[in-house]
């Protein structure tokens, strides 16, 4: 069971607004925030849990990111802007999500991520515990994960006892170091952090991240997989993420149908 210093609402978390001016985002980058909240529900990303980050359009220094709450019912005078060390700055008496640390520090640590994704979308969390087998890109819509996604062990960062939260700034960090090199991370025994320079882009890899994940959870029943090639992981990003916001259309388009 997991314990916490939170009390009843562990990933719920009371904050003082940090005394930083706030500044307004472009309402289009609030509205795609949205959005993407919504479709990251409806296409089974995230539940009652996980979040959507985007960088600050004004401000660099600063993510926008909704207050703890369901993502499906995000809207945007939900979204709090907060500060690369996770402080918020708006938050006005609302609770945030405790796992904020993610964002912040990816976002420090990677200057050309524009968005953050993390869920425990359900066909990835069996790649996060299982020693010598990792999440590789295995069909041509997920050439982003590459040659094998690193798995963050919160053993080595937070010790043995861990709720397996990233509920501070070390921790944060900790995750944020693995993804040098990497646009997608798993969290052991918890989920997974994916990245990408625009919302669209992010959500179009989270919700086929949850898929590589389940084609190829199939296919190592069946026999030896064969992997994409470096090369060909590549050449599929460049193709066919010029191509994001077609599925985007199309979810946006389903998630709201669903909503009414
Ligand atoms: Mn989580």
């Amino acid at each position: 069971m997991c314990t916490s210093d939170h009390g009843n609402h562990p990933i719920a978390v009371d904050v003082a607004d940090t005394a930083a001016a706030s500044v307004a985002p472009s309402p289009e980058i609030v509205a795609d925030l949205v959005a993407a909240n919504h479709i990251l529900f409806d296409q089974g990303v995230v539940d009652a849990f996980g979040h959507i980050s985007v960088r600050h359009d004004k401000r660099p220094d600063r993510f926008l990111l909704a207050r703890n709450m369901a993502p499906s019912r995000v809207e945007a005078e939900d979204i709090v802007e907060f500060t690369l060390d996770g402080e918020a700055v708006n938050a006005n008496g609302r609770k945030v999500y405790l796992e904020r640390f993610i964002h912040a520090e990816i976002f420090r640590r990677r200057p050309d991520v524009m968005a953050v994704i993390h869920s425990h979308s359900h066909s990835i969390v069996p790649l996060s515990v299982v020693k010598g087998t990792r999440l590789r890109a295995m069909f041509h819509m997920a050439g982003f994960v590459g040659q094998g996604a690193p798995v963050f062990e919160i053993r080595e960062a937070g010790g043995d006892a861990t709720d397996l939260l990233i509920g501070n700034n070390h921790l944060g960090r900790a995750l944020a170091e693995h993804f040098d090199g990497h646009d997608i991370v798993l969290m052991r025994g918890h989920g997974s952090t994916v990245v990408g320079y625009s919302i669209k882009q992010a959500v179009y890899r989270a919700v086929y991240a949850e898929l590589n994940a389940r084609y190829q959870l199939q296919a190592m029943q069946l026999g030896e997989v064969t992997y994409l090639t470096e090369g060909e992981s590549r050449a599929c990003v460049a193709s066919i993420e010029a191509q994001v916001h077609r599925p985007w259309e199309m979810w946006l388009e389903q998630a709201r149908a669903r909503r009414r």
